[in-house]
């Protein structure tokens, strides 16, 4: 363009010409860039995908170059609107621009549901978020909107069981067949406060899904055991299942804490331990031990489950260990005594298999390795993933034999016994998780409770 204005042409009209067209060519991209001015983005962020009782809404409204001016967020259902928020911001003007005085971003939020709009029906709603635009004698006021269309869902959701027969036990396990109805996101069984999660039953129609549960050796009160489904809106169902609730009387122990017993366990614990506190008496740093640290490797374990294969990787019965005995069993409420004096309680989650030292240890069923190695209080460790959430623990062992990711068959050998991690003498602790919550490996060993409770229910090959 300059080279046209400013090169002398050879002939004078057709220079004319094309200097009139560039002049045009100028006027025409600034009355566009002026009439257009800048467009504020906008986005709408819900807490839920759908609309029920109370869902919160946000909407983010951003326009960097000269401020927003009025933002406004509504719902819209058929003839009727409701405005949620509206804000008017100064902006800096088209020849004096002052920076720092006007707004560039904004957000407006607010709680929409039949908890506040009570004419809301259930079927299609229209979150609206406005701006305007910079308007002016050539500039488009024409606002700029940004609509999401959302469900509102005001009915619980279709939830029937289809399994029958449920018999469960504290700190037992089981499985529930059951179907739930369009827009359920998540659905399972709410025993207290544990939850497990539901899968699509293999082999099922549409809406059709089971569970894998744990009922917590805590847990005492069987109407505290709930099936749940929860749709995309928050709407919530809970239905009772469970036939037979069978109590297990407490069982308690004592464990005398020696000072050889600390010495053995202690430094070997805290220096495998990266920012373990190893200040004050062996004692201190072995409540520390016994209780924080089996709180976070509890909870390490739970995330692993988390990730468990949505596949069964079992079959049958799970193997106890050849040739030992059991000693302590689950569940079981130990006091531990330091000269004399009880220091400490703790519940023991597994099942104690003694045989003789050194004794290789099979896997009690097929599955994958997910973790191999060092595992805190319960050392050198293996944890298998049997799919569905179902997990099989391997603790206080010599050597490993297996790694990470490898699938292993039943009865394939993991590695050799120990008394690594908080053991006093060669033993594999054995224990079984279902959705990240111990149960009793007893259950698990016995093939006929599978068959009964577990495979013929949801037609797992057992
Ligand atoms: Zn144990």
């Amino acid at each position: 363009m300059p080279k046209l204005t400013l090169g002398k042409p050879p002939r004078r009209r057709p220079g004319r010409i094309v200097m009139i067209l560039a002049l045009l060519m100028v006027a025409f991209v600034l009355w566009g860039a002026l009439r257009r001015g800048p467009a504020p983005s906008m986005v709408i962020e819900s807490e839920r995908p759908a609309v029920g009782a109370a869902t919160k809404i946000v909407a983010r409204f951003s326009e960097p170059s000269r401020g927003l001016g009025t933002v406004r967020l509504e719902v819209v259902q058929g003839e009727k609107s409701v405005v949620l928020g509206e804000q008017r911001f100064p902006r800096a003007g088209s020849f004096n621009p002052t920076r720092g005085r006007f707004t560039p971003q904004a957000e407006l939020s607010a709680t929409v549901g039949r908890a506040s709009e009570e004419w809301l029906r259930e079927g299609e709603l229209v979150v609206r978020a406005t701006a305007d635009r910079i308007a002016g004698p050539l500039r488009s006021k024409a606002q700029v909107v940004v609509e999401r269309r959302m469900q509102v869902r005001l009915r619980p959701p279709r939830l029937e069981l289809e399994s029958r027969q449920h018999y469960v036990r504290e700190g037992g396990a089981g499985v529930v067949v059951f179907r739930v109805g369009e827009g359920v996101d998540r659905s399972g069984v709410r025993a207290g406060t544990v939850e497990s999660l539901s899968y699509p039953r293999p082999g099922g129609s549409t809406g059709e899904r089971f569970a894998l549960f744990a009922i917590p050796w805590e847990l005492s009160d069987p109407a505290q055991v709930r099936l749940f489904a929860e749709d995309d809106a928050g709407n919530r169902v809970e239905l009772p299942f469970v036939d037979v609730f069978k109590k297990v009387p407490p069982r308690a122990d004592t464990l005398e804490l020696t000072e050889t017993f600390l010495e053995k366990v202690v430094p070997a614990i805290a220096s495998a331990t990266p920012g373990f506190d190893a200040r004050g008496r062996l004692l201190d740093q072995y409540l520390r031990i016994n209780g924080e640290l089996r709180r976070s490797v509890l909870a390490q374990i739970a995330a692993l489950a988390r990730d468990s294969e949505p596949h069964v990787l079992w079959k049958g019965a799970f193997l106890q260990m050849p040739n030992t005995q059991r000693r302590s069993g689950f569940a079981e409420n130990r006091t531990y005594f330091y000269q004399g004096r009880a220091v400490d309680h703790q519940t023991h989650l597994g099942l104690d298999l003694a045989s003789t030292e050194r004794a290789p240890v099979p896997a009690a069923n097929s599955g994958k390795v997910v973790f191999a190695g060092w595992l805190s209080i319960y050392g050198n460790a293996v944890l298998l993933d049997h799919g569905y959430g179902l997990l099989s623990l391997y603790g206080h062992m010599a050597a490993l034999d297996v790694k990470p990711g490898e699938m292993v068959g039943k009865g394939q050998r993991l590695g050799t016994s120990g008394s690594t991690g908080l053991a006093g003498g060669d033993h594999v602790h054995l224990e079984i998780f279902v959705q990240g919550k111990s149960v009793d490996p007893l259950e698990w060993l016995d093939e006929h409770w599978i068959r009964d409770n577990i495979a013929t229910k949801v037609n797992l090959p057992g």
